[in-house]
C-alpha cells in the first residue's frame, strides 16, 4: 500500500458515525436460567462444531451463515498481525478464510473451558488474541535475572530501545524482558517516577482499581502508591534504565535494520550510543506537553498564572499570599485542583470552556464499546434524571448520557481526556461553594485577571489551566523526541528524525475500523517503530501483543500486516 508521505495515514474517523446499530434480540431469545451445565456444553459444542465444519469447507457462504449480519472480528496481533476490526458476516467470513490461508494455519477451534453461558445461533462478535508464543513462550523467571552495567558502555547494543520509562515503558520492558528479549530504557528525568514525583500532590486515578494493574508490578490508586509501588518495585525486575538522558540524533538503517541513537547524559557523565533493532517509544500520549492556550497580554497580569503540570498544592499559591483562584477546565485534573482550593479556603471559580461528559467507564471492538458504555450510561442517567439538575443550574454544561451524540468512548479516543468521572466534588458546585462561568472562555489577560467570552471579567490572584497536554500526535512529537536533524550524506539507506517522522502514522483519534491510530501496533511505513501509551488499562492489555510482534521480528517470523478489507460480495 503507497501512500504519500504528507499524507494523514490512517485518515480519522468519528466513533459515533463508525459505528453500526445493534441488532434487537426479541425479549425471552435468551433465558441462561432455563439452561442446566450440560445443555450449556452441548449448545456450545454445537456452535463450534458447526463453525469447525465452515471452516474447514473454505466455503465463503458457509462461513458466513457462522455469523450474525452486523458481525464484527476484532483481531489483536493474532491472524492479522495487526489491530484490526472487520464488519459484516461476508466481509469476516472471507477475511477469516483469507488470513487463516496467509498464515498456513491448520486445525480446529475448541473450547478451552466449560462454558458458563451458550446460545446456539451465529456469533456475534469474534476475538482472536495469541495467548503466548509456543515457540519462544514467556517466562517471568528471566524477570528475576540482573540487568546490564551500563556505566562504562559508550556504545551499548540491545535488541530494543525504550524511549521514556513511565508506566508504559515499564512494563513493556519488564514484558520484553519475560520474552528473553535486552532492552535498555531511556528517560530525560533524573529518577524513574519523576513524571508522576513532579505531578500535583492530589493526582488520583480516576477509574476503578482494577483497571490501574500492571502487570509484573503492582495496584496504584494514587500518585503516591504509584511512586512508592511501581517505581520502588522496578530495580526488582532488573530493567536496563539510563536517566537523565537527551537524545542528540537518530538514524534508522533501512539496509540493516539498525537504529543508532546517540544521548547526552546529564550530570557531566559520557554520553552513549545505543544501537538496536527496535524502537518503542513510550514517552506519554497527552500527558507531556502542556496546552496553554496563548492570549493577549500575558505579560500584563500580575498574578500566578501555571499550568497543571507546573501546579504542585495549594502551599505553593498561599506562599504567594493567593485568595482567589480562577481554575481553567472541566475534567478530572480541574476537579482534583477545586477540591484541594477548597479544603484549603481558597475561593475560587471554575471556567468551563468546554462541555463536560457526566461519567466514564476495553477485547471488544470499540465499535461496540462505545455502544455499550453509551447504553450503560444512558441507562444509570435515566434512573437518576435529578442527579446533575442542581450542578447544572449552578452553571457546570453537563453533557445528558442520553444524548445519542454523547459518547464517552469518543471523548476518551478523540480527545485522550475532556471528562470527568464522578468521584466527588461536583457537591461543591451544586451547593454554590464553587463558582462555575460556564461555556466561555477567557479572551486576554488584564493586571487583575481575564476579560471573558460573554462580557463579564473574573478577578484572581492566581490561575491554574487544567486544560490538558498537546502531544497526542506522534508524528509530532517524534520530531521533537528524535534529536537534532541528522546530515545524511544523501544516503538513500539512512532516515533521520525528518524521514522518519514523517513516515510514521498518525496518532490517537480512531480510523474507520473505531481502531485507534498509531499505536501498540505496526505502522504503515516505518519498520520496527512501534508506540505504546494510553491509560493504563490500554498498555497492560496492549503491551503484550506489541512486544509478542517484537519477539516474532527479531526471529525474523512476523508476518507482514493484514491490511486488506475484503469486498462484500
Ligand atoms: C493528570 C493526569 C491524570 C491521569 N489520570 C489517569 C487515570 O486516572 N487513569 C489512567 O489510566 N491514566 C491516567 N492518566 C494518563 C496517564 O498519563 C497514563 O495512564 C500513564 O501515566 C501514561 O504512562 P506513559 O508511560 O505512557 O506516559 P508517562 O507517564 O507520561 O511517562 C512518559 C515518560 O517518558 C519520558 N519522556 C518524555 N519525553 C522524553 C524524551 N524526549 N526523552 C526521554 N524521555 C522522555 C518522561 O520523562 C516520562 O518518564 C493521567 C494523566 C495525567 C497527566
Amino acid at each position: 500500500m503507497s501512500t504519500p508521505l504528507n499524507t494523514e495515514y490512517p485518515p480519522k474517523a468519528d466513533l459515533r458515525n463508525v459505528s453500526r446499530p445493534l441488532p434487537k434480540v426479541p425479549p425471552g431469545t435468551v433465558n441462561p436460567a432455563s439452561m442446566d451445565s450440560s445443555v450449556i456444553m452441548m449448545c456450545a459444542k454445537s456452535a463450534v462444531d458447526v463453525f469447525n465444519t465452515a471452516l474447514s469447507s473454505n466455503d465463503v457462504d458457509k462461513l458466513s451463515a457462522c455469523f450474525y449480519e452486523q458481525t464484527y472480528w476484532r483481531d489483536i496481533a493474532a491472524l492479522t498481525s495487526h489491530l484490526r476490526t472487520i464488519y459484516s458476516s461476508r466481509v469476516v467470513a472471507s477475511a477469516l478464510l483469507q488470513t487463516i490461508i496467509l498464515r498456513g494455519l491448520e486445525g480446529k477451534f475448541e473450547l478451552a473451558n466449560d462454558p458458563s453461558f451458550a446460545v446456539m445461533g451465529p456469533f456475534m462478535v469474534l476475538s482472536t488474541w495469541v495467548e503466548d508464543l509456543i515457540q519462544y513462550p514467556e517466562n517471568k523467571q528471566l524477570l528475576s535475572l540482573p540487568g546490564k552495567d551500563l556505566s562504562g558502555d559508550e556504545v551499548v547494543t540491545t535488541d530494543v530501545l525504550v524511549i521514556g520509562a513511565g508506566a508504559s515503558g515499564l512494563m513493556t520492558a519488564a514484558q520484553v524482558k519475560s520474552y528473553g528479549i535486552e532492552s535498555v530504557v531511556l528517560d530525560r528525568n533524573t529518577n524513574i517516577g519523576d513524571n508522576w514525583a513532579k505531578r500535583y500532590d492530589s493526582l488520583k486515578f480516576h477509574v476503578p482499581t482494577s483497571n490501574c494493574e500492571i502487570p509484573y508490578i503492582i495496584l496504584i490508586v494514587s500518585r503516591r502508591t504509584m511512586l512508592q509501588n511501581i517505581y520502588s518495585n522496578t530495580p526488582k525486575t532488573s530493567i536496563n534504565v539510563i536517566t537523565s538522558a537527551t537524545i542528540h540524533t537518530t538514524v534508522f538503517n533501512v539496509t540493516e535494520k539498525l537504529w543508532t541513537v546517540n544521548i547526552g547524559i546529564a550530570g557531566g557523565k559520557k554520553a552513549k550510543t545505543t544501537r538496536s533493532k527496535h524502537i518503542v517509544q513510550a514517552t506519554g500520549l497527552g500527558s507531556g506537553k502542556p496546552h496553554l492556550p496563548s492570549m493577549k497580554d500575558e505579560d500584563l497580569y500580575k498574578g500566578l498564572r501555571l499550568h497543571s503540570a507546573d501546579y504542585g498544592n495549594t502551599q505553593q499559591l498561599k506562599e504567594r499570599r493567593v485568595k482567589t483562584v480562577a481554575i481553567v477546565g472541566s475534567a478530572n485534573t480541574a476537579f482534583d485542583v477545586m477540591r484541594d482550593c477548597w479544603e484549603a479556603d481558597l475561593s475560587m471559580t471554575m471556567i468551563l470552556p468546554l462541555e463536560a461528559a457526566d461519567r466514564l467507564l476495553n477485547t471488544f471492538p470499540s465499535m461496540l464499546d462505545g455502544q455499550f458504555s453509551h447504553a450503560l450510561f444512558a441507562h444509570l442517567a435515566s434512573l437518576e434524571p435529578e442527579r446533575y439538575r442542581a450542578f447544572s443550574e449552578a452553571g457546570f454544561p453537563v453533557l445528558d448520557s442520553r444524548d445519542p451524540s454523547v459518547n464517552v468512548l469518543h471523548r476518551l479516543f478523540e480527545h485522550g481526556g475532556g471528562h470527568y468521572i464522578d468521584v466527588g466534588g461536583t457537591e461543591l458546585i451544586a451547593e454554590g461553594k464553587v463558582n462555575v462561568r460556564g461555556m466561555v472562555v477567557p479572551i486576554e489577560y488584564t493586571e487583575t485577571g481575564l476579560p471573558l467570552s460573554d462580557n463579564n471579567f473574573l478577578e484572581a490572584d492566581a490561575i491554574v489551566w487544567c486544560t490538558g497536554f498537546t502531544d497526542k500526535n506522534v508524528k509530532e512529537t517524534a520530531k521533537d523526541l528524535l534529536g537534532e536533524a541528522e546530515e545524511l550524506s544523501g544516503r538513500e539507506d539512512l532516515l533521520g528524525r525528518e524521514e522518519i517522522s514523517a513516515r510514521l502514522d498518525a496518532s490517537w483519534g480512531v480510523d474507520i475500523e473505531g481502531e485507534v491510530r498509531g499505536v501498540w501496533k505496526r505502522h504503515l511505513q516505518m519498520e520496527n517503530f512501534w508506540v505504546i501509551g494510553g491509560t493504563l488499562e490500554h498498555q497492560r492489555g496492549l503491551s503484550r501483543p506489541m512486544v509478542q510482534q517484537i519477539k516474532l521480528a527479531l526471529k525474523g517470523i512476523l508476518p507482514p500486516a493484514y491490511r486488506h478489507m475484503p469486498s462484500e460480495v
